[in-house]
């Protein structure tokens, strides 16, 4: 039973991944809890709850994972995704304790999909949730329900009174209603700030008008902000963020993960003057699919168009919109609102600077272009079998990378480099001193399982002495 007047052991601020693993974590280690969620009960889990899989390290293939996946090659791709913007330090301890995830999760009851193959190919790094991260969620709150976590839905928190590093409360708006909670540590589980569309604009101006926001629209950062204005040491850059190409059609936010498309290679991509801006078979798409979020944003209007042929309409998962249909580029042009000679004009240069070569969509193959800036160096296949197709293509903002410092117990550092008193931080607030820049699929939920994990541990040893 919630009861705001008692001082908790732990109060964990958020409902996602890296909260609800937090508070699980502490209140297993025998503190009392309060998880204080800003969204209603039907919306709780912030972007957590629209993931589908985990990295995790292993030596052996294990029920959900094959071969093996060893510290180093997991730190090797880290590393080049971040172009050493992490702390290999961190960043190997959670590589090592990731190995160690899972069977923990499923004494929580989160279940897995058996190894699977699928667009990204991930069956080796990534284990996959059984019903997505919703299910995830589902387990982990039913968990912490059992353990007798107490948790608030409605719970904005709206200010911490930070005090040389000591935070001695929470200000929490509940249902409307102010409120003030004490608690004895603090864990900030809050997610980061993209769906905070005037902090936004302080770097991309207007163009976030344009924004797709793929996950909850309670990522407003505001915890993040008012930790910064008090002192503690910010890590990550604030003007980037994790953006991928998002049907246009999708709704401003929280279109979850059916409103990408995974079209660009095997198509051409104009932008709203109809011209190509970029090498759209640059590599595979596990590691390109993730530039094309801010190729998009820095494109006049923020918008983009996918164009393919009828041979390359089977390769991708489409998004859940239909593709725009047409007998001729012309009037497929024309159904996308752009100048039908320009894109006509487009579409034959690059149907001439098609060279023959080998076709593989299952790796970097032989077909490429000659003579054609930008080129497109795999897939290139002409497009001139009807019907054809269109996708209109938005930035999706997946994250933001700004964050708070911690150290290697999920402590928050203070600017002067002092460790918080009472403060830790996990999940994507914290990401950033990992994650610094680009991204490995399934790393935001072994960052926050075991960061949360670690958080949740630490607060209960704290609180406990
Ligand atoms: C469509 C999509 C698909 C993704 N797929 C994957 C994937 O498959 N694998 C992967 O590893 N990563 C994936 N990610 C990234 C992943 O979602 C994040 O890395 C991860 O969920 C971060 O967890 P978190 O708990 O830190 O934040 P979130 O899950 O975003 O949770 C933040 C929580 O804080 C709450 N909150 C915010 N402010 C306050 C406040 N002031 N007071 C109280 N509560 C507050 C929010 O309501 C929310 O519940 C995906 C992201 C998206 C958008």
């Amino acid at each position: 039973m919630v009861d705001l007047t008692r001082t908790y052991d732990v109060l964990v601020i958020g409902g996602g991944n890296a909260a609800v693993c937090a508070a699980v974590t502490a209140r297993e280690a025998g503190a009392t809890v309060l998880l204080l969620e800003h969204a209603p009960k039907h919306f709780r889990g912030g972007n957590s709850r629209h993931t589908r899989n985990f990295r995790g390290m292993h030596t052996a293939p294990t029920k959900v994972l094959t071969g093996a996946y060893l510290e180093d090659e997991y730190w090797d791709d880290l590393n080049r995704v971040t172009g050493g913007h992490t702390d290999e330090a961190l960043a190997r301890m959670t590589i090592r304790v990731s190995a160690e995830m899972t069977p923990w999760m499923e004494a929580c009851g989160v279940r897995f999909q058996p190894a699977l193959s699928g667009t990204l190919s991930l069956s080796r790094t990534n284990a996959f949730f059984l019903g997505g991260g919703k299910a995830l969620l589902n387990a982990y709150y039913a968990t912490a329900a059992r353990l007798g976590v107490d948790i608030l839905y409605d719970a904005e928190v709206t200010h911490l009174h930070v005090d040389d590093g000591f935070v001695r409360s929470a200000d929490i708006t509940y249902r409307g209603f102010p409120a003030t909670v004490t608690a004895r540590c603090v864990v900030a589980a809050s997610g980061g700030f993209q769906a905070n569309l005037d902090w936004m604009r302080k770097y991309w101006g207007d163009a976030v008008d344009n924004f797709v926001i793929r996950g909850t629209p309670y990522a407003k950062g505001r915890v993040l902000r008012d930790l910064l204005d008090q002192g503690v040491a910010p890590i990550g850059d604030p003007t980037q963020f994790h953006a991928v190409a998002l049907d246009a059609r999708s709704p401003q936010f929280d279109g979850g993960i059916s409103t990408r498309l995974d079209s660009v290679p095997f198509s051409i991509v104009v932008n709203r003057d109809g011209q190509r801006f970029y090498d759209e078979g640059e590599d595979v798409w596990p590691k390109r699919y993730a530039i094309w979020g801010r190729l998009i944003a820095q494109q006049p209007g923020q918008i983009a168009y996918s164009i393919c042929d009828a041979k390359a309409f089977e390769l991708f998962m489409p998004s859940v919109y239909p593709a725009l249909k047409a007998d001729s580029i012309a009037e497929l042009a024309h159904k996308m609102g752009l100048d039908v000679a320009t894109v006509e004009k487009t579409v034959a240069d690059y149907n001439a600077a098609v060279q023959p070569g080998r076709f593989d969509s299952s790796g970097l193959d032989e077909c490429r272009t000659e003579g054609i800036t930008p080129p497109k160096t795999h897939w290139a296949r002409r497009i001139e079998e009807g019907p054809f197709y269109g996708y209109p293509l938005r930035p999706g903002i997946t994250f933001t990378y700004l964050g708070v410092k911690v150290n290697e117990n999920a402590r928050v550092l203070m600017a002067d480099g002092k460790p918080s008193a009472n403060l830790f931080a996990s999940g994507e607030i914290m990401a950033g001193n990992i994650l610094g820049r680009g991204y490995l699929a399934g790393f935001g939920m072994t960052i926050g399982t075991v960061f949360g994990r670690i958080a949740g541990r630490e607060a209960a040893r704290h609180a406990r002495n």
